[in-house]
């Protein structure tokens, strides 16, 4: 039978119709397994870390897109939780200013992967500059469209060099957004999160799952898969989320270090 993560990952080259998803499914998980199950993935995910980083000879890099309210930074929130800090770094990638302007659109994304021995979570990444440029045309078609090319040379030579990466898509519906855009209007400790132009970004949902669908389709490759996650219960969302990372650490066989010297021959005096 598929495992959970064989179901969430776009094949490499085939089409993907995002609007097609129902973005409340749950692949027959139930909500008080899916709790125990997470738990369970934030200890193997946790114990998976501390051998990464120990070996210090590789890296694992973690994307997550998604329309806004999907979840971003939830996921991070719930999913990362059991991390060790000194072992993993975020990056929010927000419009482009200062230097990352007088640099090409890689650059920025460069800097921050991570090191040996670390994770690096991306909440946005480069596929902003095929998401939001390409539907309010910040830079021409023929800048963009040559852009799935390039993101994946470059992702196949991190991915050569030792970085593993994943990509999850967090897709939630039309409705779900406006219900989540709604409490944060209603509620005081959330207000902070809402933004006019978050909502104004309603208008052009069809654009954007134009672009996810072609992003999707051009960009899941071998080396670096897009796993599309319906994220409309935040609970299977995490869960999935989880779940996937844990595995292709685990399959990872990540190995703590040889000691250099023979320990058994060392007196602590
Ligand atoms: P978030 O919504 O991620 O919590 P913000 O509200 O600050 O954070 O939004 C960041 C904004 O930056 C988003 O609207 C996103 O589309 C935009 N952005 C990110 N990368 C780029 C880019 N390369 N070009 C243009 N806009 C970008």
């Amino acid at each position: 039978m598929a495992t959970l993560a064989e179901k969430l990952i776009v094949a490499p080259g085939s089409k993907f119709k995002l609007g097609k998803l129902d973005a409340d499914r749950t692949f027959g998980v139930q909500k008080a397994a899916a709790a125990r199950k997470l738990e369970r993935n934030i200890e193997r995910l946790s114990e998976l870390q501390y051998r990464l980083y120990a070996e210090a000879r590789r890296a694992v890099l973690v994307v997550l897109q998604g329309i806004d309210a999907a979840g971003k930074d939830g996921t991070i929130r719930h999913v990362m939780t059991g991390l060790n800090p000194q072992g993993v770094r975020v990056t929010s990638f927000k419009v482009p200013e200062g230097e990352e302007r007088r640099h090409d659109y890689l650059w920025r994304i460069h800097r921050a992967c991570p090191e040996w021995g670390s994770i690096g979570i991306f909440n946005r990444s480069h596929y902003e500059d095929v998401l939001v440029v390409r539907v309010h045309n910040l830079a021409p078609k023929s800048v963009w469209s040559k852009r799935y090319r390039q993101i994946n040379e470059f992702e196949r030579s991190l991915s050569e060099c030792g970085v593993t990466i994943l990509k999850f898509l967090l897709y939630i519906s039309k409705e779900e957004q406006a219900k989540r855009f709604e409490e944060r209007l209603d509620d005081p400790s959330k207000n902070w999160k809402f933004s006019a132009a978050d909502s104004r970004e309603r208008d052009y949902w069809d654009a954007y799952l134009d672009a996810y669908d072609e992003m999707l389709e051009k960009c899941s490759t071998q080396y670096a898969p897009w796993y599309v996650i319906p994220a409309n219960r935040k609970w299977f969302r995490n869960l999935a989320v989880s779940d996937v990372i844990a595995g292709v650490l685990e399959r990872m066989k990540l190995e703590f270090p040889k000691p250099a010297t023979d320990l058994s021959a060392v007196k602590i005096t």
